[in-house]
């Protein structure tokens, strides 16, 4: 499949986490001929590459947390999952712990969801607070207070937070784990094909019969009767000029993501913190001497992108100021000097909902995996298997207990609760 006119089972737009993990499952479940075609120079160049990839199980709703359980449960036991000798997702588990403010009445709906899934989470006292994560402050106060402190006002009261521990989260290698779900892909006879961009897609009767490449060497033709668009926040263009537009508003855009070196000596462990009273996520990356930090608040996820391919990809200097002095009150640990660095990437966000779509389209053949939202990296493993079932009617590696239709284009509006951060 490398050049002229050729034949595919699929062809699958997208060499992020989506479209590897649509490639590995549906060459599990026997569709072998697969092209993965990937406009970038590797596997990760969209939003996967910029991603702080964070694995957690909380979730708004029941089907949504299940996936996630069942995504983290791929990534305990990913070479097994992958079938592959040597892997590089590089799963980490410190956990993963939510504060949310003292008066926050959302804690008891999410400890039932949490039995109901099967998720080990546990509500800390104040002793175990102190014993497993000395480095916090629980009582950090909120954005406002901060900002009334340092304009010379009176001290806040303690805000002593409620804390929720996900025993089982972390994070893992964004990239690696595409690689490895595309490796397991191509172990199955799959191909992939890089600097290469699908411009068009081709039907008859409503049907979908190939796809146009733009390579360095001009134009080709590859016959499909299936075409899977895992083209991120680029799907919306490819479904506008295919003329099949999702009846979901799917919007690009930016989000922002700061660094931090340091060089000082934790006094314990440090989670994945999701932190609901001041408003900023963090985690350490793998090496453990720098973190990794964003917002989770719903404005900071508003920024729309008209062309992915041209915008800021740095963080505002503003942004970039405020996070981190979160980080200070929450982690009072870490000094306010040290090397800074930041970056932006793309959400694909569903402003319906916050949920992706996992359906075929008007135009038979031609299906999205689209929307993630600030989800997808977490979810991806199972993503591509939901994918799999709606495509041929069976699973492909291992059988989701997700109803295959969760993800349909013409759902109701799925409910979630903290403004769609978490979702
Ligand atoms: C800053 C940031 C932090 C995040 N943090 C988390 C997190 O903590 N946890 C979590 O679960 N999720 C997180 N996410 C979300 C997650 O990373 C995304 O949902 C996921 O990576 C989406 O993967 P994708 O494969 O759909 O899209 P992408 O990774 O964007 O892949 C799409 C690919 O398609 C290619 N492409 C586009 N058009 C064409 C074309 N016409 N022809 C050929 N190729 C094409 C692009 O080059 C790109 O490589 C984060 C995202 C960002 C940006």
């Amino acid at each position: 499949m490398a050049g002229g006119n050729t034949a595919a089972d699929a062809v699958i737009v997208g060499a992020g986490v989506m479209g590897a993990s649509c490639a590995m499952h549906l060459a599990s479940a026997g569709l072998r001929k697969l092209l993965v075609v990937e406009k970038g120079r590797g596997v990760g160049s969209g939003s996967t590459g910029r991603s702080t990839a964070i694995i957690r199980q909380t979730y708004s709703n029941y089907e949504v947390s299940l996936m996630a359980k069942e995504a983290l449960g791929c990534f305990q036991n990913w070479r097994d999952f992958v079938e592959l000798p040597e892997t590089r997702a590089n799963f980490i588990a410190p956990g993963v712990l939510f504060l949310f403010r003292k008066d926050d009445q959302g804690l008891a709906s999410i400890l039932e969801l949490h039995r109901r899934v099967g998720i080990r989470s546990t509500v800390l006292s104040g002793g175990d607070k102190a014993r497993m994560f000395p480095d916090l402050d629980f009582a950090a106060a909120p954005p406002e207070e901060v900002a009334a402190l340092e304009a010379g006002g009176a001290e806040p009261e303690p805000h002593e937070a409620q804390a929720l521990f996900e025993h089982d989260g972390g994070f893992a290698d964004p990239v690696g784990t595409a690689e490895d779900m595309l490796d397991a892909a191509r172990a199955l006879g799959a191909q992939a094909r890089f600097n290469t961009a699908v411009t068009a897609i081709g039907h008859q009767g409503g049907r979908v019969t190939g796809v146009t490449l733009a390579t360095a060497g001009g134009a080709e033709r590859v016959s499909t009767p299936l075409v899977i668009n895992c083209a991120g926040p680029w799907s919306m263009g490819l479904d506008a000029a295919v003329g099949f537009p999702l009846p979901h508003e799917l919007v690009a855009t930016r989000i922002q993501v700061v660094t931090k070196h340091f060089g000082e000596k934790l006094k314990g462990p440090l989670p994945v913190m999701a932190d609901m009273v001041t408003g900023f996520y963090g985690r350490l990356e793998a090496g453990g001497r720098q973190v990794v930090l964003g917002s989770v608040l719903e404005e900071d996820e508003r920024e729309a992108v008209a062309d992915p391919d041209d915008y800021n990809e740095v963080a505002d200097a503003p942004f970039r100021e405020r996070i981190l002095t979160l980080l200070h009150h929450r982690v009072p640990t870490f000094k306010t000097r040290g090397r800074v660095s930041s970056y932006a990437g793309l959400y694909t966000v569903n402003r319906v909902d916050s949920h992706p779509i996992i359906d075929e389209s008007e135009l038979l053949g031609y299906y999205n995996v689209n929307g993630w939202s600030g989800h997808g990296f977490k979810l991806s493993p199972i993503a591509g298997n939901l994918l799999t079932y709606k495509v041929l009617g069976q699973w492909g590696r291992g059988k989701s207990e997700v109803p295959p239709g969760f993800f349909a284009r013409d759902r109701q509006p799925l409910t979630t609760h903290w403004g769609g951060v978490i979702a």
